[in-house]
């Protein structure tokens, strides 16, 4: 049986205290049966990942650098997120495929180089409303996995996917259990022409993922846990959700 897991993507929020007490509230209301990590803005990793030395909760970062380094302003190596003892990295979020114009193939490139400094990738996956409303979420899903899958080869069973559709990040509208599981399902089975090992990889859902949703979402076959914005910026919140993954 797969292991649940959640990930509060903090995105470009927080400030020194009140990441203080997240953690602390985080904290308090553990332990969880779930793994659960963190990723806050790249400013905070050091004294996260200080707080969180020694405790269960692993951390993360938003993105990383498809390069090893060099001449690429603003950018950070997957090799430096490693020194900082980062277990995973976000790659191919929508918010960066939308407004930093990253391809499919600069996301795998990413999720490529996170693996070869031994973080695993979370490489997010998912449609927008109108290529849903077109029909076109299978297709759109598909194309983006691929990139993922003819990138790392065997390689891909060492990577989490999640599926956030675009039209649920951030809006509070989520995709019923029944759409969520139907495409996860749908990348399981595309996994699995790709790796015999698709059937231990985690697949996340993200999108407006909340306490009084979280358990419903979590209950469907191919649902291995979430990938949590807004919701995971108040502990009591994040706690629910990681709660509902037990
Ligand atoms: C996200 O940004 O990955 C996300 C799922 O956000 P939210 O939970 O706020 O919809």
């Amino acid at each position: 049986m797969r292991r649940k897991l959640v990930v509060g993507n903090w995105k470009m929020n927080g400030s020194r205290l009140a990441n203080a007490e997240l953690l602390a509230g985080l904290e308090e209301a553990g332990p969880f049966d779930a793994d659960v990590a963190v990723c806050p803005p790249l400013v905070y990793l050091s004294e996260v990942a200080l707080s969180l030395q020694g405790k269960r909760t692993a951390w993360g970062a938003q993105d990383c650098s498809a390069r090893d380094s060099g001449a690429y302003t603003g950018e950070v190596s997957a090799a430096m997120l490693a020194e900082f003892g980062c277990k995973y990295v976000i790659v191919g979020h929508s918010e960066r495929r939308a407004l930093h114009a990253e391809s499919d193939q600069l996301v795998a490139d990413k999720a490529k180089a996170a693996l070869a400094h031994h973080l695993t990738p979370i490489v997010c996956v998912g449609e927008t409303l109108a290529e849903r409303e077109a029909g076109q979420t299978d297709v759109v899903v598909k194309r983006q996995m691929s990139a993922v899958i003819h990138t790392l080869g065997h390689c891909i069973s060492q990577i989490v996917v999640a599926y956030e559709p675009v039209w649920a990040i951030g809006t509070g509208k989520t995709a019923t259990p029944e759409q969520a599981q139907a495409v996860h399902a749908l990348l399981r089975t595309q996994l699995h022409a790709a790796t015999p090992k698709s059937e231990e990889m985690q697949i996340l859902y993200g999108g407006s993922v909340k306490p009084d949703n979280a358990a419903t979402l979590f209950s469907q076959p191919d649902i291995d846990g979430g990938l949590i914005g807004g919701a995971s910026l108040k502990a009591a919140d994040f706690a629910a959700i990681c709660r509902a993954a037990a």
